[in-house]
């Protein structure tokens, strides 16, 4: 074990569950694990507790007024992060103060604090919360921007990138699908700094990316290292036994084994009305037992409820079809917007899990081994989609109508193929086998294991310097 007292870090987390959790997941680990001292700074409180060894610091949000309402998400995290780049020097130099600081570790957003960092002589390392994937086509997304015109969807060819499957243009992430948008900018912007990080973490492991990673281990030529640390998931025993079970958790008791198909988009999904009715009949239609989390529908907003998850209005579910909670109530438990999700993918009447792919969402459906739907929305979640789908093949996709919506027949049959039907039965198996190298990765000895070792021994090496 390392005794070193001043091997500090600071760990910064840009908005949003889907950002705070994996990293003070992270700061957790290497705090615990590893010995090190840490300050955690973020924008919001923290959803989870951590020991009381990390100081938590939260950086003031950007006033409204520089921000429309209608701005993308996306854009709107670049922004906040921009406008704290000052913030955060006054950070760090007044613990320069007193500690040497071994490292600043940043996620995906961290790109415009990068400069600033290196100027005050610390290492900066970047943690992708997603996958080789994502990151591969981030690396490329500033020569495809040099080299190509027109919009990305419309390119001849699928993007091969060294060792993952073919992406199409329709499959890139969502932020990018419109070429001229602030937000893509934003993107190629932040993309176009990564190979400047002293190294970079991936919440992913080798067996899930076998290709991805060796390419990455080899990959050399000046840039920097790039280790596989997952699958970091926040670990379940946050479940407070003191305190009474979720409502649907006890709901689940009652479910006969792996026979409940879990439906939640994530902190930041929401569905048009149409699309939330849509879904609703396909439930019903499809026979199965289901637990879904319900959010109000947004007519304009796919990550409609990204900052503000627990919104909800007067009537609050007035917007599900007459009669369906009625009609389902002996098979169908809805929670409105927010569920114990960690401990719902943990229960043994967990038999599915119609997921938007968020990669967070997709790790902890991973260590649960549970077979998903892929209903993917925004961000990189129709890559994460291909590469479950086409990749693992752990998951069905669903078919979207050419009009954007998933129409009630088809929710039917893929929630019904999932539990009962013989693809389901695959996928399940495969996730199954992927369950076990995902444990096993993270196991002492494990390839997360052991990339994380040496991730530490470099950063404590740093701070001896
Ligand atoms: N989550 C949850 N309950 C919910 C919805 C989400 O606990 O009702 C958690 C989920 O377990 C995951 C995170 O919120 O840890 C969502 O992260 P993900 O990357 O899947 O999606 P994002 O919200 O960033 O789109």
């Amino acid at each position: 074990a390392y005794t070193n007292p001043s091997s500090h870090l600071v760990v910064v987390s840009s908005p949003g569950v889907g950002h705070v959790t994996p990293l003070a997941g992270l700061t957790k680990l290497l705090v615990l694990r590893h010995q090190f001292t840490a300050t955690f700074v973020t924008f919001s409180d923290v959803p989870c507790s951590l020991p009381s060894s990390i100081s938590t610091i939260q950086l003031p949000p950007p006033p409204l007024k520089d921000i429309h309402s209608d701005t993308h998400i996306l854009t709107r995290i670049c922004l906040t992060i921009a406008h704290s780049v000052s913030p955060l020097r006054q950070i760090l130099i007044s613990l320069q103060r007193t500690t040497r600081i071994a490292a600043v570790i940043f996620d995906l957003f961290g790109s415009d604090f990068l400069s600033m960092v290196k100027e005050l002589g610390i290492p900066a390392y970047v943690f992708i919360t997603s996958n080789y994937f994502f990151l591969s086509f981030m690396l490329h997304l500033p020569i495809l921007e040099d080299t190509t015109t027109g919009e990305f969807r419309d390119l001849p060819e699928p993007l091969l990138l060294p060792g993952c499957v073919p992406l199409k243009g329709e499959d890139f992430l969502e932020p990018v699908q419109k070429r001229k948008s602030e937000v893509c900018a934003w993107v190629v912007h932040l993309a176009r700094h990564y190979d400047l990080f002293d190294g970079i973490l991936v919440n992913s492991f080798e067996a899930l990316e076998a290709g991805a990673t060796k390419f990455f281990k080899k990959r050399g030529g000046g840039n920097p290292p790039v280790w596989p640390i997952g699958p970091l998931i926040w670990p379940g025993s946050d479940v407070d036994s003191e305190q009474p079970s979720h409502k649907c958790i006890e709901w689940l008791n009652q479910q006969s084994s792996g026979s409940v198909v879990f439906v939640c988009f994530g902190s930041g999904g929401t569905l048009t009305w149409e699309q939330t009715r849509e879904l609703a009949l396909g439930l019903e239609m499809s026979g199965q037992s289901f637990l879904w989390v319900v959010r109000a529908p947004n007519e304009t907003e796919i990550s409609g409820s990204f900052f503000n998850p627990n919104k909800t209005g007067d009537d609050p579910l007035g917007f599900l079809p007459e009669g369906f909670e009625e009609r389902t109530k002996e098979r169908g438990m809805i929670v409105l917007s927010w569920a114990p999700q960690r401990e719902v993918l943990g229960h043994c009447a967990t038999g599915g899990f119609v997921s938007h792919c968020g990669w967070n969402s997709t790790l902890e459906s991973f260590v649960n081994g549970v077979p998903m739907v892929a209903w993917p929305l925004y961000s990189e979640q129709r890559m994460n989609a291909v590469l479950l789908v086409e990749g693992a093949k752990v998951a069905l996709r669903v078919n979207v109508g050419e009009d954007g919506v998933v129409r009630r027949d088809e929710v039917a049959k893929v929630v019904k193929n999932l539990i009962e039907g013989e693809e389901g039965k695959e996928v399940r198996q495969r996730m199954q086998e992927l369950k076990k190298e995902a444990v096993r990765a993270m196991e002492k000895e494990g390839s997360s294991y052991k990339a994380m070792e040496e991730v530490v021994s470099i950063l404590k090496d740093t701070t001896a310097a």
